[in-house]
């Protein structure tokens, strides 16, 4: 696999584009120049490359704050969730209007990690931006504030846009922010920081250096970008992070000019399917493994079963998500269970055949089944 900028460019067909607050609004609300920018040069790219764009767009609270002429963003979850939902009207008819002009369309999808835990939903979702795709729309995505609270939520629209390259299968995402890309320190606080250009892995040190870098509007800073290109790196997928402020960006990445932050897809990427069990849905519990077990399904890739289970926590259902961990709670793995929390603490340190003895029922001999089990691979 050709890993040059050139090459992967090239092969670019579908590609996620975020846009965070940063870009998009200024201290009067909307950012209007700035997307009439974005949306022209969009609509030349898609004539003439062929390229579908899916939009995850941010703005909605900052731009709600604006609309409302608070000076900041307010603490209660309820006027947080109520100045979202004044702002994403006003996000959408600049988007409308602006896209309009160039003769396209755009489709507001709102979204929750709810939904896209629900397997039946995802593929919905996945259904439906691939219509609007046939379309020729371009779906314009965000997370649906008004209805979600802190313990469901994406948590910034950078782990959206991660989802959403996983789920329409893009071939590349590209995360606009307000600064040229990472640096290797806050290139605000720092004049000789560095702008790293390529990173074949995102390691600690690269984490560490996003962590040097906040994000003032939006909720992300560059730690939440880097961790979305690690995420989708993991499913084979590129990131390039740029700055959304400078004029024909998207262009000029495409015309291989050295912008922004190009992160390497992993080479042996994960499945659509692992990379959601993995990353989309929250675990809700733990089971604690021994020894065996951990060899068993770290070395040798194999299930998991009631014999190698010392301890259960949380509750949780049949086919939910529990982080594996093991005697000194290192995570070592995700996976779907097929047992409830309550008949794993009953079946646990048990041989397979003693399953339906004990509970009465037996659905299989494999408390995680291997097709369900993501590891956790150490950086
Ligand atoms: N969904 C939020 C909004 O539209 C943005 C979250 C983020 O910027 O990460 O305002």
């Amino acid at each position: 696999m050709n890993r040059s900028k050139k090459a992967i460019l090239q092969g670019v067909k579908r590609v996620v584009i975020k846009i965070g607050s940063g870009v998009l609004t200024t201290k009067e609300g909307l950012n209007l120049d700035v997307i009439q920018a974005l949306g022209e040069e969009l609509c030349l790219l898609m004539e003439k490359r062929g390229l579908e764009i899916i939009l995850v767009s941010s703005g909605a609270i900052a731009s709600g704050i604006k609309k409302m002429g608070l000076s900041h963003r307010p603490q209660s979850i309820s006027q947080q969730q109520a100045i979202a939902a004044i702002g994403q009207s006003s996000l959408m008819l600049a988007y409308e209007e602006t896209f309009k002009r160039y003769g396209r369309k755009v489709a507001q999808v709102l979204v929750t990690r709810d939904d896209l835990t629900n397997r039946t939903r995802y593929l919905n979702t996945r259904n439906t931006i691939f219509t609007l795709l046939n379309w020729k729309v371009i779906p314009v995505i965000n997370e649906n504030d008004t209805v979600v609270v802190d313990e469901i939520k994406f948590g910034d629209n950078d782990n959206l846009s991660a989802m959403m390259a996983n789920l329409v299968g893009a071939n590349l995402v590209i995360n606009l922010t307000n600064i040229d890309g990472l640096f290797d320190d806050d290139p605000r606080m720092n004049k000789d920081a560095h702008l790293i250009a390529l990173v074949e892995k995102v390691t600690s040190k690269i984490e560490k250096n996003a962590c040097a870098i906040p994000g003032p509007l939006g909720r992300g800073g560059m730690e939440s970008k880097v961790r979305a290109a690690k995420d989708v790196s993991i499913c084979g997928i590129p990131t390039i992070i740029a700055n959304g402020l400078k004029g024909n960006i998207i262009s000029r990445i495409f015309d291989g000019k050295e912008e922004g932050t190009l992160f390497l897809p992993q080479l042996t990427p994960m499945r659509s399917r692992k990379h959601w069990i993995a990353f989309t849905k929250s675990p809700k519990g733990r089971i604690m493994v021994d020894k065996g077990a951990e060899d068993a399904l770290v070395n040798k890739g194999k299930s998991l079963l009631p014999s190698g289970i010392v301890a259960v926590y949380g509750r949780f259902r049949i086919g939910n998500s529990v982080t594996i961990i093991n005697r000194e709670e290192r995570s070592l793995a995700v996976g779907l269970v097929n047992y409830p929390s309550n008949d794993i603490e009953k079946i646990l340190g048990l041989k397979s055949s003693e399953i339906e003895n004990t509970l009465g029922y037996k659905h299989y001999d494999e408390v995680i089944h291997k097709d369900n089990l993501v590891l956790m691979k150490n950086p």
